[in-house]
């Protein structure tokens, strides 16, 4: 099918350009891409329930007349209703009503028959649906498939536009699963499974194809991790020989936690194996990564290797070199930062100090990774909160040494089996504690007219000399989060706390004024920052108190706890507000859960029960791609599967030349071009 990823989307009938960037927000650039845009689930209208007998408050399939034509009222503020009364041979009236939908009078028609689906509500005196989805029944198809849509592109559009695409399949279409994997393991052809996913006439058949889809993208996803670990097997010239960790130890302004010290040593361990780390450090937020972290770089330095260590953020980057530079003053080693906002001499200078090996530790952002970054002797990496980072960005920058050590720090907590999987052979080490004399941070949810008393709950902190983050609500649509920020903060400056400092920060300031902000909060010269997500990131100010969320019910549990996270790390007791009127069940069962525990890794559970596994590890926690249609914790069984299958064709044929892989292979370099973007 490769052709079909080079088609435009635009070569669909009633595709243009318009259209085209609504796909593009779902990132389908292709009609090859569109194929494989599966849709989320399906409707069943197989099943067609008589009025008379069909379940309340569930959804489900009617086959319905109209008893009299649709009958129009204006009501109050303008708005249009449109009431339908229908019946079907169980002889039950139904009352349908639609808002604002001109459409209906002028074409449900009296002596044709509809389908249509909806929940249906009773009470003593008559059942109804509202604004249910509803064609004819001649023409409706058994089973509709419901897609992931976004505004002005709907499900039945998309469905439309891939029944086109499944048109343009070649014939005979080749499959990129070996013939005799398929056979073992009883998966359905490429074709069968593309037309059943998009089209199923039944829904065995739409579960054979999912079956086979899922198969399929655990596998791939399975080669590709393996092809990009394989290095980590070569034994390493890069030994550790002197073990300084307690000389380090000694010169931290802190006692280190027994996790801490728990995972520096199986840390050390690694580097004087004789093979190179491949480690992941899980710890929750404030659990004290960056100790680790400045433990091995000094270990490195030490040894007379050079360190780099990545973070997602200018800010967070900032921060580290700083947390570093204290940490390592007095010994000696010379550090580095870097990140795009140098200045040229700075740039010149901390380039020519790494390429002569003057400088034995950089600190930076993606900068790191550019092409005129070169280091003497690269003996160590460290990423953190590489979930912002693709795996591939991880693999550069252990590119510009030979086989260094690896260090990823993580504090999205997932399941230890769970992590294990995702990160194949990295080996796991788990901060389980957190510092001595934190309290927990206090967290309550406020529906939006008690506002006006948490601005007050904000002044009190600020009069005992607390500080305070407010998160501002994101505007959808546009990448423009200034509006909201800027707004926000002079309203809340004007209105409300006139008597506080009030500082921005968002997505749209240059790195330098970001730091700017960030340096005046960190030394207490704002009280309240006013900012979007952008501080969710590993900052570090230990006077801030409280955490202001607005529109709480917006963000995945995992990311609240993050936020929270950025309070709490003082002595002041903190509290966490979040702010929503969101009335839904499931927004409703996350503020709970935020209110009843702090446990980072009971978070992620829920979070996951919650959201399912689909969209836990699609939203980029952990730089893998965005799985389509597997769920890396329901698919547990097909997962094991296939990374045995995905090793045993590795060994056979590591770069995937037998004419039989060739499929396979093409679809593993595309899975490693599209991580390369992340
Ligand atoms: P995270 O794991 O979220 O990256 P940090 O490394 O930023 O956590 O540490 C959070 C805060 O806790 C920092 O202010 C750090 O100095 C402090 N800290 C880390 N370890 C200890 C410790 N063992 N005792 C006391 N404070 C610590
Ligand atoms: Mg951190």
């Amino acid at each position: 099918m490769p052709s079909l990823y080079e088609l435009p989307i635009t070569n669909l009938k009633g595709v243009g350009e318009t259209r085209a960037r609504l796909y593009q927000k779902l990132g389908v650039d292709s009609v090859g891409a569109l194929l494989r845009f599966y849709p989320r689930s399906y409707v069943d209208m197989s099943h067609v329930f008589p009025i008379a007998h069909a379940p309340l408050e569930t959804p489900c399939a009617l086959r319905v007349r109209l008893l009299s034509p649709p009958v129009e009222t204006r009501v109050k503020g303008g708005m249009l209703l449109t009431k339908v009364t229908v019946s079907d041979d169980s002889a039950f009236p139904l009352t349908l009503t639609f808002f604002n939908n001109p459409y209906i009078k002028r074409s449900m028609k009296m002596d044709t028959e509809y389908l249509l689906y909806g929940k249906i509500t009773a009470n003593f005196l008559k059942r109804e649906m509202t604004a249910p989805e509803w064609m004819q029944a001649e023409t409706a198809p058994a089973i509709r498939p419901v897609y992931r849509q976004t505004k002005g592109l709907t499900s039945r559009m998309i469905q439309e536009n891939a029944r086109q695409a499944l048109s343009l399949l070649p014939d005979p279409m080749r499959d990129p699963l070996p013939s005799a994997i398929r056979e073992q393991y009883q998966l359905c052809h490429l074709r069968y499974a593309l037309e059943n996913i998009h089209l199923p006439q039944d829904m065995l058949g739409a579960e054979l194809a999912r079956k086979r889809l899922i198969f399929e993208e655990l596998l791939v996803l399975q080669l590709a991790l393996l092809r990009m670990k394989s290095r980590s097997r070569k034994a390493s010239g890069i030994i550790f020989e002197k073990d300084t960790l307690e000389e380090f130890c000694a010169r931290l302004p802190f006692t280190p936690t027994s996790a801490q010290i728990r995972a520096m040593k199986e840390c050390t361990a690694d580097l004087r194996s004789g093979f190179p780390m491949n480690r992941l450090i899980q710890g929750d937020v404030g659990s004290g990564k960056t100790a680790v972290a400045a433990a091995l770089c000094y270990a490195a330095a030490k040894n007379g290797f050079q360190a780099a260590l990545m973070a997602p953020t200018e800010i967070l980057a900032q921060q580290h070199f700083s947390t570093l530079s204290q940490f390592l003053e007095g010994t000696g080693i010379s550090l580095t930062l870097l990140t795009g906002s140098l200045s040229a001499k700075e740039k010149r200078e901390a380039l020519s100090g790494l390429e002569n090996g003057s400088i034995s530790l950089a600190v930076g952002t993606h900068a790191l990774l550019s092409q005129g970054v070169h280091f003497t002797n690269l003996g160590l990496v460290i990423t953190d909160e590489q979930h912002r980072f693709g795996v591939a960005q991880r693999e550069a920058l252990a590119g510009k040494g030979k086989s260094p050590h690896l260090l990823v720090m993580s504090a999205t907590p997932i399941p230890r089996t769970l992590a294990l999987m995702i990160y194949g052979d990295l080996d796991l080490s788990v901060l389980d504690e957190l510092p001595p004399g934190r309290t927990p941070v206090k967290t309550y949810a406020i529906s939006s007219d008690k506002r006006q008393r948490a601005f007050g709950f904000l002044r009190k902190h600020v009069r005992q000399g607390l500080q305070c983050y407010i998160i501002c609500p994101m505007i959808e649509e546009s990448a423009n989060d200034m509006a909201s920020v800027s707004q926000y903060a002079e309203s809340l400056q004007k209105n409300w706390l006139p008597d506080c400092r009030i500082g921005q920060l968002h997505g749209k300031m240059s790195s330098q004024e970001k730091e700017v902000i960030m340096k005046q909060f960190a030394q207490g010269e704002i009280d309240i920052l006013v900012s979007t997500t952008v501080v969710e990131v590993g900052m570090d100010v230990p006077n801030a108190a409280v955490m202001m969320i607005e529109n709480a019910e917006r963000y995945g549990l995992s990311q609240l706890h993050q936020l929270r996270g950025r309070v709490g790390r003082g002595k002041a007791a903190s509290t966490c507000i979040l702010v929503s009127d969101a009335q839904n069940e499931e927004a409703q069962a996350r503020m709970r859960i935020m209110c009843s525990t702090s446990d980072g890794f009971r978070i992620a559970d829920e979070d996951l029960r919650l959201r399912g596994p689909g969209d836990f590890f699609g939203s980029r926690q952990h730089g893998l791609p965005e799985l389509k249609i597997a769920g890396l914790l329901s698919d547990t069984s097909t997962l094991r599967e296939t990374q045995e299958v995905a090793r045993n064709l590795l060994r056979e044929d590591f770069s995937l030349e037998q004419p039989e892989h060739r499929g396979l292979r093409g679809e593993v370099s595309l899975l490693l071009k599209n991580l390369g973007k992340n």
